[in-house]
């Protein structure tokens, strides 16, 4: 079984701490994601996984065995990049074959496994073309048949799909999914794009500056992050955030919260740990906010940027204060730029997040 066991695990480039000390659990045949924003320490973090870049500290394994000192070539592991790196004089064929010549493979398990992986990936009929043949998504099938024929027990994916134009992304995003289907094995992939992580996840790892974030499946992060960070970057369009002040506290239910614009709401958090007059932040996602007639709402403000895309409506409505608020909403509503509207959402739909950024315990919804 090929767990994959991070515990502690550090890297400084100098004096510069990169990643500042992870541990993760991802089961054997689990497909986690890397998600966070360019910079954070995704690639390092998986080159580090891959053997590529020194461990400064802290043990990463792989099943029972502690890789920290093994090559990568004998780590079981099996890596894509987003550049493709085939043999440009090589056929398709040969550019899958040639880990398995290395290792010195009969001819007959070359063709064997080249024939599987061929089948996987929809590669037969391209089998005896030059990568200068290809198109990218092809060339990308290409590297991930390499990955395949040597049946690692962890595959590691460096946003593989960043170099492929919008349809074949997402062409090739269901065929990953797919193949993790079809072959179980585990795979750790890395984006920064937040929809192939919410698409392709068991569990996504957020990370923010060498700091894991959360560790959770899509919907948990969706409807329970455990911070402002997460619930920022997990979502799109992104959620709001309303700076408020705690009004009540010590109903056991909930905390009521007003704003700057915004009349009060009980949001069901535990408040226990809120004190009366402490300064929060009220997060609802564009989704969640609604636009009804001026006087009814939450806060009032004007429409400043109207998309209607017939199937949905999105808008961006600025309080009173020049706080700007996203709403998203389904279907299409028959509003104009400079009209003046009101915001509403239910409290149920909320988050509240104390000055640190971290999320109050909400009272869970049932998610489905
Ligand atoms: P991501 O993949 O999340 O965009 P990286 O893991 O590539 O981020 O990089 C994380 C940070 O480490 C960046 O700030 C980058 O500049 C820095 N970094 C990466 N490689 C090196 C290196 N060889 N020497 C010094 N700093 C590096
Ligand atoms: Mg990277």
């Amino acid at each position: 079984m090929a767990d994959l066991t991070l515990r502690h695990v550090k890297k400084s480039y100098g004096k510069v701490d990169i990643i500042k000390g992870v541990s993760l659990d991802i089961k054997h045949g689990e497909f986690v994601v890397f998600v966070g924003p360019s910079g954070c320490g995704k690639s390092t973090l998986l080159r580090m996984v891959a053997g590529l870049e020194d461990i400064s500290s802290g043990t990463i394994a792989i099943g029972d065995r502690v890789v920290n000192d093994l090559q990568p070539k004998d780590r079981s592991i099996a890596m894509v990049f987003q550049s493709y790196a085939l043999f440009p004089h090589m056929t398709v064929r040969e550019n899958v074959a040639f880990g398995l010549m290395i290792a010195g493979d009969s001819k007959e398990v070359q063709d064997k496994k080249v024939a599987e992986a061929a089948r996987m990936l929809k590669l037969e009929p391209l089998l005896d073309r030059k990568p200068s043949q290809l198109s990218g998504g092809q060339r990308q099938r290409v590297a991930i048949g390499r990955a395949i024929v040597r049946t690692p027990e962890v595959f590691l994916f460096d946003e593989p799909l960043s170099n492929l134009d919008a349809a074949l992304r997402v062409g090739t995003r269901a065929e990953i999914a797919k193949l993790h289907r079809e072959i179980g094995a585990t795979m750790v992939y890395v984006t920064h794009d937040q929809v192939e992580a919410m698409t392709l996840a068991d569990r996504i790892v957020v990370l923010d500056a060498g700091h894991v974030r959360q560790f959770g499946a899509p919907m948990e992060l969706y409807h329970n992050p455990d911070n402002m960070f997460v619930a920022g970057f997990i979502g799109s369009p992104k959620m709001n955030f309303i700076p408020v002040e705690a009004k009540s506290s010590g109903k056991a239910t909930g905390v009521g919260v007003a704003g700057d614009n915004l009349r009060g709401v009980d949001v069901r958090v535990d408040a226990a740990k809120v004190t009366k007059g402490e300064k929060l932040s009220l997060g609802v996602r564009p989704e969640h906010v609604n636009i009804v007639k001026d006087g009814k709402g939450l806060a009032s403000g004007v429409v400043q940027l109207l998309e209607r895309l017939g199937n949905q409506t999105f808008l961006e409505v600025e309080l009173a204060n020049g706080q700007s608020i996203t709403s998203l909403m389904e279907g299409d509503h028959v509003l104009a730029i400079g009209d003046k509207v009101a915001i509403s959402f239910d409290a149920g739909n909320c988050h509240l997040f104390d000055s640190s950024g971290e999320a109050l315990p909400r009272h869970q919804k049932k998610n489905k």
